[in-house]
């Protein structure tokens, strides 16, 4: 009896939570206020990534190198917290960048791909991304940015609307996507659990190191060339630190200096990027 009044007043705290809007974070288990539901987070997605994709160049014609990409992420998408319809693909650009679209697609540029030296690097960005979908980063930094009546009416006419209206909501979309930037708190959230991810998909977590200082010698020496990575995800030597200083007290055991088990592998598939982009 005792057990079952329980049950009762946990199925009313969860009534009274969502009634407000209020969700648990998959990835930190804290409250937060959400109003887009899943299933319009996952449309928004959907609807706008063929605009994001054409915007970068469109798919690497080549489906080995997809097909690889895809193996990669699908590791860490397994180990996320949220479960969603994750979908990793490698995009034409040569502007170094990554990113993620509410709802679990997730895209990495050749220009980063062609610039990485070992599996683990393409692990640590995929893995950061996976953690923006399952934290529910973007569709927050929506609608902390937007309003979130307006995206989720937005989100209502870009998938059901009349042709031009739907393709005007969809514009408005990809705007209020692309100007998102992610606060602080969300990079750190994604370092720390990417570096959590790494782990439980059995990648060696100094990759993330490896990346970062990537992205920042990148940044220094093709300021022009650089895309938008740095302003979505803003970059400080102090990240670098922090990420140094949660593998020597979770990850100890790992070395920087462990050659990476799929290092060969990945420069096979840099090698058929390089002859695909040459075509
Ligand atoms: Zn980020």
């Amino acid at each position: 009896m005792k057990s079952c009044l329980r049950v009762v007043s946990i199925v009313l705290l969860v009534c009274v939570l969502f009634a407000a809007g209020c969700t648990i974070n998959p990835v930190t288990g804290k409250k937060q206020l959400t109003f887009i539901p899943e299933h319009q987070e996952i449309a928004l997605g959907v609807r706008t990534a063929p605009q994001f994709e054409k915007e970068f160049g469109g798919k690497v014609d080549n489906l080995e190198l997809q097909e690889y990409v895809a193996e990669v992420g699908a590791k860490l998408a397994a180990v996320s917290d949220r479960e969603m319809p994750y979908e990793f693909a490698l995009l034409s650009s040569d502007v170094p960048n990554a990113f993620a679209l509410p709802g679990g697609k997730i895209y990495i540029t050749a220009g980063l791909f062609a610039n990485m030296t070992n599996e683990r690097q393409l692990a640590a960005v995929l893995a950061h991304e996976t953690v923006h979908v399952a934290g529910m980063h973007s569709v927050q930094g929506l609608q902390r940015q937007m309003g979130a009546a307006i995206v989720a009416e937005l989100i209502g006419v870009a998938v059901g609307g009349e042709h031009a209206e739907s393709a005007e909501a969809a514009t408005k979309l990809v705007a209020g996507l692309r100007n998102l930037k992610h606060s602080r708190e969300d990079e750190s959230q994604a370092d720390e659990y990417g570096l959590k991810y790494m782990y439980q998909a059995a990648y060696n977590p100094w990759g993330m190191v490896e990346l970062l200082e990537l992205l920042q010698s990148l940044s220094q020496s093709k300021p022009g060339l650089f895309g938008d990575f740095l302003a979505t995800h803003p970059l400080t030597s102090r990240r670098i630190e922090d990420v140094r200083d949660i593998i020597a007290q979770d990850y100890s055991a790992y070395s920087p200096q462990t050659p990476d088990p799929h290092g060969q592998h990945f420069k096979q598939m840099r090698g058929l990027l390089e002859s695909v982009t040459k075509e």
